[in-house]
């Protein structure tokens, strides 16, 4: 596949293949199964290569909202598709559930300096980030944060929206998870929701996709964006995250790919447009 290409093959009358590469017989036969297989995200339109424009004034603009427990969570989960929107003109935000403000040393809040590290690996991809205004490690669930949640969601007015997977060992995680699912309930489940990995094993937990994006070309990107969290041990858990982007790879046919699970009700989300 050459780099400018997507391959996106959803269901058996909706193979949308129109590169120059044939469909596998693998994706041809989980296509004529009915089986949701595997989706370029960003270029969903899918598309004769020549219509598919990575330029910024492609239309019509999408709001994407990447949200995460704590800053670095929507880079390590989604950092290659966030490029990929951005690199289209889309406009993508990151919405953080608190600044990173936990800490082992009594006294010590390293906010500022997490905070300091998510502007700078949104700069990295050419999002924008938001904070939701809770604290690291004390996520609160409730009515309350419900409502409050939900009118940020509101006033972004996503067309897509990403979120933990909600088995996930940190409370966080599960939190925000929660807190996007209720905004989506009550938004009226007009935005599509995908649930996106991290850390896996340590914090995600029995993820099986439905829909992949080639980050090939973009996970140089997401890689940097991911370093700038530099407080947060990147060599650590940029490993861990390669391994799971390979494996997504060699699951979906790319050299690296994100995975992820798409709501059964959602909104078949239409992605970005050729023109
Ligand atoms: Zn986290």
């Amino acid at each position: 596949m050459s780099p400018n290409s997507v391959r996106i093959i959803c269901r058996s009358s909706d193979i949308l293949d129109h590169t120059m590469n044939p469909i596998s017989r693998r994706n041809m036969l989980a296509g004529l199964m009915g089986t949701t297989v595997a989706v370029g995200l960003p270029l969903a339109a899918a598309t004769a290569e020549p219509q598919i424009k990575e330029r910024p004034d492609a239309k019509p603009k999408l709001k994407v909202v990447v949200t995460g427990g704590h800053p670095g969570d929507p880079e390590y989960g989604c950092g290659g598709t966030i490029a990929r929107y951005t690199d289209l003109g889309h406009e993508v935000v990151l919405l953080y559930l608190n600044r990173g403000d936990w800490s082992d040393k009594p006294g010590y809040d390293p906010s500022p300096v997490r905070v300091a590290e998510a502007k700078k690996a949104c700069e990295i991809l050419q999002a924008r980030p938001v904070f939701a205004g809770q604290l690291d490690g004390q996520a609160i669930v409730d009515p309350a944060h419900y409502e409050q949640f939900h009118r940020l969601l509101e006033a972004e007015q996503p067309q897509v929206v990403f979120a933990h997977w909600p088995i996930d060992n940190h409370a966080d995680h599960r939190a925000i998870s929660l807190l996007v699912y209720e905004a989506w309930l009550r938004m009226g489940k007009k935005f599509a929701l995908y649930y996106y990995e991290v850390s896996n094993g340590e914090d995600t937990l029995q993820f099986t996709p439905t829909h992949y994006v080639d980050i090939t070309r973009t996970e140089p990107r997401k890689k940097l964006a991911c370093y700038a969290h530099a407080s947060q041990a990147p060599d650590k858990y940029y490993g861990l995250q390669a391994m799971v982007t390979r494996m997504r790879g060699v699951e979906s046919g790319h050299p690296q790919a994100e995975g992820y699970i798409r709501h059964v009700q959602s909104p078949d989300f239409a992605l970005p447009m050729t023109s």
